[in-house]
């Protein structure tokens, strides 16, 4: 099994209603997001997929609709936008607008030690 991983970072901001601490008043965070994608079989080039192609895909979601947002204003995320639900929420875009890609993991850090991943149940494994 082959695993490759693209990263990039956004800011936004966002406050847990249902959370009983820090995080229940607004806040904002830098957050990096590690897009992983896998596959047992190399395709063109000895790659499993371009990195180019990974990484202007996530680029293009977290440009339009996570950048400098209000995340408590994305329907999706409901009224407590935490780590793991941004982090299914990107999974479910980027399954949805490019399907092909085969997209095994995503990983949400709001600090550089506090990290939450989500894991479809299965994976597209078509190379
Ligand atoms: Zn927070």
């Amino acid at each position: 099994m082959y695993h490759i991983r693209v990263e990039t970072e956004f800011s936004a901001a966002h406050r847990l209603f249902h959370y009983n601490g820090k995080c229940e008043r607004f806040h904002g965070h830098n957050y990096r997001v590690r897009v992983w994608a896998s596959g047992k079989e190399l395709g063109e080039g000895g790659m499993l997929i371009d990195f180019g192609i990974l990484k202007s895909a996530l680029k293009k979601l977290i440009d339009e609709e996570f950048d400098h947002q209000d995340l408590n204003q994305i329907a999706e995320l409901g009224e407590d936008p935490s780590a793991e639900r941004i982090a299914t929420l990107i999974y479910s875009r980027l399954h949805r607008d490019f399907p092909s890609l085969p997209i095994s993991a995503v990983d949400v850090f709001e600090t550089s030690s506090s990290m939450a991943r989500f894991v479809p149940d299965a994976w597209p494994d078509a190379r």
